[in-house]
């Protein structure tokens, strides 16, 4: 099949552009060749030998046509998923910020479409759904009042929606909108289009009550009653839960920022059967969403959400932001509470400890990669156009 000696570079994610080539966006296949790098610049280029078309290995990412040098766009970007404000970012690298928030555009754009392709048919037992307002930092650092966020609360637009595995501290959903039932929806719809088709998680939300008409719109089904008479009108169907469906709510009472009371209301099942699924972790639901309090990416998301807030006026600075977000804390930032430890230890150079952890992703716990994804490699993945066959 080849001729000549065998390429060095690594040809198995790209795919070949060409609309009228039958390889078109199928990876794997061994159509792609390296031809070096054109005029003696960064990237190099390749050629499908099906079609005889050349192309860049950047073809369709944010690298793509750039003047600017890859390390410069790729801490630009770590700095904005990390949190920090468009205006900042500028003046830390001294770029424009017109410049900035065009990254910005383009790699939101690619890391949400990043997510699409590698977020599908993922398999959870449970799933925490959780508004956090970005003004949260301002409540607790008392610049502002508890009431009077919560009065703000009501009119802004600027709630964090976040779906979360608690066992893998995957992010399966991340949006921003009103404290609404069609918000409710939108993300409980974004969770079952991530999820694969049998799998119905254990639910568990704050006190907000939209969000049980939302996971009765996606985890009901009609149910005849049976027929008490042999005569009279037949009994109009129900929309009911589906019989597997497990649903709770944990309220929490905060007062002057200190945690005074857990209450729980079981919505759908059991709780006999929602402490089953808890106990795999030791967990039961009186103390389910304290765990959940504990997790840096609450700060991590407050922060990205009040920066944008601020200073890119409007939700959709904050969306893109957030999209990044999703991306990077998934993919490339390993978790402490979900590392692994290796079964040897890996002496260090020099005078430092044993290294006994392997660093673990959220995305590699939930085993949909195999490895720690940096920023630079994750923008520039040229995603394909269809999902490919598995192991080809
Ligand atoms: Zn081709």
């Amino acid at each position: 099949m080849t001729r000549g000696r065998r390429r060095e570079i690594d040809t198995s994610r790209h795919f070949c552009p060409n609309p009228a080539c039958a390889y078109r966006g199928w990876v794997g296949w061994g159509n792609l060749r390296a031809n070096g790098h054109p005029s003696g610049g960064p990237w190099r280029q390749l050629l499908c030998v099906v079609c005889r078309r050349y192309f860049l290995e950047t073809l369709g990412t944010l690298f793509h046509g750039k003047r600017a040098p890859v390390e410069l766009i790729v801490r630009v970007i770590a700095c904005l998923a990390e949190g920090l404000g468009i205006r900042g970012t500028a003046r830390v690298f001294e770029v424009d910020p017109n410049t900035v928030l065009q990254w910005l555009v383009d790699a939101a754009e690619q890391l949400q479409a990043f997510s699409r392709y590698v977020l599908h048919d993922v398999q959870v037992q449970q799933v925490q759904l959780d508004e956090l307002f970005a003004l949260l930092s301002a409540v607790k650092t008392g610049e502002v009042p508890a009431a009077e966020a919560i009065e703000r609360l009501d009119r802004s637009p600027s709630w964090v929606w976040t779906a979360m595995d608690p066992e893998s501290k995957l992010l399966l959903a991340i949006d921003i909108g009103d404290r609404t039932l069609a918000m409710a929806q939108r993300v409980v719809h974004h969770v079952t289009q991530v999820l694969a088709p049998d799998c119905t998680p254990l639910f568990l939300t704050d006190g907000f009550r939209e969000y049980l008409t939302a996971l009765l719109t996606h985890y009901g089904h009609w149910v005849q009653p049976e027929h008490p008479q042999a005569k009279g009108p037949r009994p109009k169907s129900r929309w009911m839960p589906q019989p597997g469906l497990l649903y709770a709510q944990v309220i929490k009472t905060i007062r002057q920022r200190r945690l005074v009371r857990v209450r729980h209301r079981v919505v759908f099942g059991t709780l006999e059967a929602i402490n089953d699924v808890l106990a795999l972790h030791g967990w039961q639901l009186q103390t389910a969403f304290i765990e959940r309090v504990n997790l840096s990416m609450r700060q991590h998301v407050a922060a990205v959400g009040r920066r944008v807030a601020t200073l890119c006026k409007g939700k959709d600075g904050l969306r893109q932001q957030l999209a990044l977000y999703h991306g990077y804390y998934n993919f490339c930032l390993p978790h402490t509470s979900v590392r692994k430890p290796l079964l040897l230890l890996e002496p260090t150079n020099g005078t430092g400890s044993a290294k006994r952890w392997q660093p673990q992703t959220p995305a590699m716990v939930a085993g949909l990669t195999d490895h720690v994804w940096s920023l630079r490699e994750m923008l520039l993945f040229r995603v394909p156009p269809w999902p490919q066959p598995v192991g080809g």
